[in-house]
């Protein structure tokens, strides 16, 4: 009686000591877990930091291929971790970067103002801002965009790719320009960089973008401007139609991506809150394979700053 006891006892000990054991590895895990995160969170903030303060073109689009490269290849953890050294490394040598306030970063030319707005950033934000002045409709400050689904390059990414490219271009032609964004680490919503062209009086807002569809039969670009009767600024409806039209053309022509058509909408708080007149050029579909790849061709910046380049000739001609 007294063994068949003792055993009962042992028996007891050896079910709570097993179910004891996950549960401690279990809160172990979690911990560590978070500690990575943090980890992460904190080296990230040093990346942007360091970005921020400095840098030259060509080792900054180096550092931006690789950053894109690792983000397609390898888990988040990792991601963050390649991110943040890669981007430190660069930043080392880096030095005649304007620093990045969310103002612009202006060179002076001789010819009209072009203000270029690299679609998107590194990170989307969340946040909500009135989608127009003084309007109810809220709406998510800066989205964090498409992706090439056959290259894995980020919107973003080829979005600041060809406004480099036309800023370069631009400039050799003359013109005034102001780029909204050089880098990806930025935080800067739709409304604010549209408030960013209206304090520099441009001529012309080039917001660059690319496409996505759930159809990847879809393919080719357009180009968005306001409505004649968009009730903040459809007074710039003309200016704006014809503006987009000859960056339609020009760059169909230069690229020989297909041409879609100008679409006029009301919605969008990067066109609403413009004094300016405004295009923002869908330049390709980044779900079709052969605009995604060749959107993402090392050729492809160049040829494309040139069409833009010509429709911005064209309508200030
Ligand atoms: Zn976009």
């Amino acid at each position: 009686m007294k063994k068949t006891f003792v055993l009962f006892l042992c028996l007891c000990l050896l079910l709570c000591g097993c179910r004891a054991l996950p549960v401690t590895t279990a809160s172990t895990g979690t911990t560590s877990k978070t500690a990575t995160q943090t980890d992460n969170r904190s080296e990230k903030t040093t990346t942007t930091s360091e970005s921020t303060s400095t840098s030259s073109q060509t080792t900054e689009s180096k550092t931006e291929s690789t950053t894109y490269s690792s983000q397609t290849k390898t888990d988040p953890v990792q991601t963050t971790e390649k991110t943040a050294s890669t981007s430190a490394t660069a930043s080392k040598t880096e030095t005649s970067r304007p620093a990045q306030s969310g103002t612009g970063i202006y060179y002076q030319g001789t010819g009209p103002v072009v203000v270029i707005d690299p679609g998107h950033q590194l990170k989307g934000n969340s946040d909500k801002e009135p989608n127009a002045p003084g309007s109810d409709v809220m709406k998510t400050k800066v989205m964090s965009g498409t992706y090439g689904r056959f290259t894995g390059l980020t919107e973003y990414e080829l979005n600041l790719r060809v406004a480099l490219a036309l800023r370069d271009e631009l400039i050799k032609r003359g013109y005034t320009v102001v780029m909204i964004r050089e880098t990806n680490e930025v935080d800067i919503s739709n409304a604010e960089r549209s408030q960013i062209a209206n304090d520099y009086e441009a001529d012309a807002f080039i917001r660059i973008h690319a496409n996505g569809s759930d159809n990847a039969s879809v393919n080719g670009c357009e180009t968005i401007c306001q409505s004649r009767s968009n009730p903040y600024n459809g007074d710039l409806y003309d200016e704006s139609r014809r503006l987009s039209q000859c960056v339609l053309d020009a760059f169909c022509k230069s690229t020989g991506i297909k041409k879609r058509s100008v679409v006029e909408s009301d919605t969008m708080t990067g066109i609403n809150w413009c004094r300016t007149p405004v295009t923002i050029i869908e330049m390709g579909f980044m779900t079709n394979q052969t605009d995604d790849e060749f959107m993402a061709s090392q050729s492809f910046p160049a040829i494309a700053a040139k069409g833009i380049a010509d429709g911005i000739d064209a309508f200030f001609e």
